[in-house]
């Protein structure tokens, strides 16, 4: 029989396209007239079902052949699937219990069937109610590590390393959309973009620094020719999903190796855009506490990311970099050596996570933190102290050693 050709799944047609595959009638029950599909797709570039029925449930994703956010006017390949699934199956692997579980993939119809995350809820959401997650600096700092480290030559074999660097070269569209929307947009006057209009001055000043704009490329030039590690490559805080106690790493589509200090950067820099933009979402009694534990979570993030990062050092350094017999074998010890390293990826991190907070508020894609705020005026007035923290974190990435600099220069800019 002739392969069916791509087609975008309907609520409607869901059920009769996708009842003969068996681990999706096996979770959900065998009969579709008596499932209940929704699409609950909220990011900017897939769909998204929650297939309900008598025994269970499943989520769909399916990739569009365009940017949902902007129309077919601009296409995007439907391979990202493809990409997507192999990135969920290595974070599985390398920290496991991490992402949902994959139960289908098919790459004609690109899509994936997976576990369904309830009763979890998008982190961001969550940050913008004023909720608190149990456990969550420590569960992302780890992820951010163990994929770091066990994506790299410091654990893979040179060949594996090389296999999948290549496999994932052919990610190209989608890392596009990075090279420009977050390194190249913010800072001069791209079609796409847009801001709060009160920002004009702001956003001058930025533009009108060569040394400023310098630095971003430096740090594009990074993620662009370096690959280091396998990156998630989108890791904000609508990638993450929580309950009160457990929380889950989605959307991977934005994968490629990268440098180390990625995915900790943007983490870092979208709990910075919720701590700045809390004003307009907490009432005053409630402002400083909630502001305060999402400065805890951030040097969560960093602690557990460097301890996790130095126990792996320790036991997994099974690759072709930093050899114990360069070191311990001839009787000296690599701990130093590691510290400059996290050092190095601190600094990226920090770069990266300047980046971030520009093109949040700069570029094509905008989140709610700030978004959700109605008055532009108390919008801007909040969004131009995240531009400014971002661009001390760019122009002097390496000069905070410890966390508790970061986040005193976030209490500053408040
Ligand atoms: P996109 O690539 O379009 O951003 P996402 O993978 O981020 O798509 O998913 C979009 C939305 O669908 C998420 O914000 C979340 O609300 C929901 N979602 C995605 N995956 C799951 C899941 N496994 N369980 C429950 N909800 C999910
Ligand atoms: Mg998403
Ligand atoms: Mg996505
Ligand atoms: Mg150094």
């Amino acid at each position: 029989d002739t392969p069916e050709l791509y087609r975008p799944l309907t609520p409607e047609e869901l059920g009769t396209r996708l009842s003969a595959v068996p681990v999706i009638a096996g979770r959900v029950g065998s009969d579709p007239s008596r499932w209940t599909v929704k699409e609950v797709g909220d990011g900017n570039l897939n769909l998204v079902f929650i297939v309900e029925g008598p025994q269970g449930a499943v989520v769909v994703k399916q990739a569009l052949p365009y940017v949902r956010l902007v129309g077919d006017s601009w296409p995007l390949p439907l391979y990202r699937a493809y990409y997507e699934n192999h990135a969920l199956v290595r974070q599985a692997e390398r920290d496991p219990g991490s992402v949902p579980e994959i139960y289908h993939f098919d790459k004609v119809q690109a899509l994936i069937v997976m576990e369904y995350l309830s009763p979890h809820k998008i982190l961001r959401r969550k940050l913008i109610d004023g909720e608190m997650v149990e456990g969550l600096g420590g569960f992302l700092g780890r992820f951010c590590a163990r994929t770091a480290f066990r994506g790299s030559e410091l654990s893979m074999k040179s060949a594996d390393k090389k296999k999948d660097v290549g496999l994932f070269s052919g990610n190209v569209e989608i890392p596009a959309i990075t090279e420009a929307l977050v390194f190249t947009d913010p800072y001069y006057d791209a079609k796409m973009n847009h801001h709060t209009p009160d920002l004009d001055p702001v956003v001058a000043e930025l533009r009108g620094n060569p040394k400023l704009k310098a630095r971003a490329q430096r740090m594009f030039m990074k993620f662009a020719s370096n690959t280091e590690t396998m990156l998630h490559g989108d890791l904000h805080s609508g990638s993450i999903m929580s309950t009160e106690t457990e929380s889950k790493i989605i959307d991977p589509e934005f994968v490629q190796y990268g440098p180390m200090g990625f995915d900790i950067g943007m983490l870092v820099a979208n709990f910075l855009m919720a701590y700045f933009s809390q004003p307009a979402h907490r009432d005053a009694a409630g402002l400083e506490p909630y502001q305060e534990w999402i400065l805890t979570i951030i040097d969560e993030v960093f602690a557990s990311f460097e301890t996790e990062f130095r126990t792996l050092w320790e036991n997994e350094r099974t690759g072709m970099l930093y050899p114990a017999a360069l070191f311990e074998d001839q009787g000296q010890p690599s701990g130093g050596i590691c510290e400059d390293l996290l050092a190095d990826i601190r600094t990226d991190a920090l770069g990266f996570c300047g980046i971030e907070m520009h093109r949040r508020t700069l570029s094509l894609a905008h989140n709610a933190d700030f978004e959700d705020i109605e008055d532009t005026q108390v919008r801007s007035r909040l969004e131009a102290r995240n531009l400014a923290m971002g661009a001390e974190l760019i122009l002097r990435a390496g000069e905070f050693g410890s966390t508790a600099s970061l986040l005193d220069l976030a209490r500053q800019f408040n």
